[in-house]
């Protein structure tokens, strides 16, 4: 499970995140939508401490995000811990942030042998089968540059994957791509989620949450106005601001 409870986000005196809890269950698809400026990217980046929040807990799979629970205390964790610790809810951003310098495998390659510290060896075939899966099993000797927005986005997928997460959190992974390049990246993360990964996915795509999620939460203003069902939220949805929102989206 992945669970936030009540985290409180301050920019300077800007209070972007309010009270949010939340809870993603094992093999769920969880969608967040939500208008520009709501606070969106600012809870995913706390859920795998990107951010720190100023109050409020990130648990994954029991354990306390930041922190080590011994003898009932939290101790916290040092940087180099935190990454390992962050692996747990690898993201895949906007911007695929790809190291350029890299081969599509060794982009792959790098957090499982350099965060996780597992054998190359074993990482290596592992990886080439991911990137297989996600349709650049011909690419994995080429640099991003080389490389459509569309693979590019695909490449960070992989690299996500391929960290074994429990949780994969996705921060508009299409808003960055021309449009034709869209529809393979949202068919990737299909499979994915068809495949029982648990994900969190902040997206404009209506048509992808509708089809893929479990569940939509609508932010507005640093808080969940508005959460349930796919159906529920998304054809019927209770409170106003969510309704505005929608008319203006759909
Ligand atoms: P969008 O749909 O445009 O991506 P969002 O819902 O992801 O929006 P956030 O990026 O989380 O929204 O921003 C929430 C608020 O926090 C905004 O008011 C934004 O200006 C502010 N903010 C975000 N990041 C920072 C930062 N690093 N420093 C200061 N303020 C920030
Ligand atoms: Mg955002």
């Amino acid at each position: 499970v992945l669970e936030a409870v009540a985290i409180d986000k301050y920019y300077g005196s800007n209070h972007v995140l309010k009270n949010v809890s939340l809870e993603v269950h094992p093999g769920e698809v969880v969608c967040i939508i939500g208008p520009s400026g709501a606070g969106k990217s600012t809870f995913l980046r706390t859920l795998n401490r990107l951010e720190v929040p100023d109050s409020g807990e990130v648990w994954v799979g029991g354990q306390p995000m930041g922190f080590e629970l011994r003898g009932g205390k939290l101790y916290e964790l040092t940087e180099r811990r935190v990454a390992a610790q962050r692996a747990r809810t690898a993201m895949v951003f906007q911007h695929f942030n790809l190291f350029p310098h890299l081969t599509v495998l060794e982009n792959v390659i790098e957090g499982p042998v350099q965060v996780q510290r597992r054998k190359a060896r074993e990482v290596r075939s592992e990886a080439v089968a991911i990137l297989e899966r996600v349709g650049l099993g011909d690419k994995i000797d080429q640099y991003p540059g080389q490389l459509s927005g569309g693979q590019r986005q695909r490449v960070a997928i992989a690299r996500a994957v391929a960290m074994r997460p429990l949780f994969l959190l996705f921060d508009e992974p299409t808003s960055a791509l021309d449009p034709e390049l869209v529809g393979e990246v949202l068919e990737v993360m299909a499979d994915l989620a068809r495949d029982g990964m648990t994900m969190l996915v902040v997206t404009h795509e209506m048509a992808f949450a509708r089809q893929v999620a479990d569940r939509v939460v609508f932010m507005a203003d640093g808080a969940i106005v508005e959460q349930g069902p796919v159906a529920q939220v998304l054809e019927a949805p209770r409170e106003q601001r969510t309704q505005q929102f929608l008319q203006r989206v759909l």
